[in-house]
């Protein structure tokens, strides 16, 4: 068996079929541009799944043979079957990572890990949507996740995303996000469930070429290895076993 990291790159994989800007970036899927800049790492292993395949391409052999997902959804998080989310669940608290990507704050495994809404702000600023800059500055720079990056990310041309964002206080906050229009967001963000660890990670709209940013891509390469598990273990209910006996269990006589 190999050591490699089992990377499964799971995108929904509408917008680039019917929409002109998105299919100019990504004239294969999103996840086939994730997949191959993950795959340039000599440890990892990496498959892609999409929405529309059977069983949304994430079968029970491919959820157990999985170490870290990453999820990429946005139009269609209602058609996600509850049993494949109930499936990667189950396979996160065991200890699989979860790197979840901008519009995936809203799918289903993710509202169901971190128990809140996970509503926030959005705008795709000017006329022609070319969005405005945001600089995402790294505030944990000891973090395995920041490793190799410089102070900030600067991405000329995004989507804003902004504060409220409904989530459980983050466990470590990595990257906070700065916008022209003058918004911040927490956009680097880490969870512990179970065995399990989460990241979530802002960037990524359809419209704007982000995935092919070699910082971007850097920032995933880190994730997978962070998130790795470090073990894989059900948690059940077993009935204890009867006590053990370490001494004695009978009462002295007492003398007299
Ligand atoms: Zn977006």
């Amino acid at each position: 068996m190999s050591n490699k990291i089992r990377v499964t790159v799971w995108g929904e994989f509408r917008h680039e079929k019917r929409d002109e800007v998105v299919k100019k970036h990504y004239p294969d899927g999103m996840h086939q541009v994730i997949a191959k800049a993950l795959g340039k790492n000599a440890d990892m292993e990496i498959r892609t799944a999409t929405l529309d395949e059977p069983e949304h391409g994430l079968t029970q052999e491919v959820v157990d043979s999985t170490d870290v997902f990453t999820w990429w959804g946005h139009c269609a998080h209602k058609d996600v079957s509850d049993e494949i989310v109930a499936r990667v669940y189950k396979r996160v608290l065991e200890g699989a990572g979860l790197i979840v990507l901008h519009a995936g704050h809203f799918s289903k495994i993710f509202k169901k890990l971190m128990g809140t809404n996970c509503s926030l702000k959005w705008r795709v600023a000017g006329e022609n949507k070319a969005g405005e800059t945001e600089r995402l500055w790294v505030i944990e720079p000891s973090h395995p996740i920041a490793e190799g990056l410089s102070e900030y990310i600067e991405l000329p041309n995004t989507e804003m995303y902004g504060e409220r964002f409904d989530i459980p206080t983050p466990e470590k906050l990595v990257f906070i996000s700065w916008f022209e229009g003058g918004e911040v967001f927490r956009s680097g963000c880490t969870w512990e469930r179970g065995h399990g660890r989460i990241f979530y990670f802002r960037p990524g709209h359809e419209t704007f070429p982000i995935f092919h940013n070699p910082q971007i891509q850097k920032v995933l390469t880190n994730a997978v290895r962070w998130a790795k598990p470090r073990i894989i273990k059900e948690d059940v209910c077993p009935c204890s076993p009867e006590i053990e006996k370490v001494g004695p269990r009978e009462f002295p006589q007492i003398q007299g």
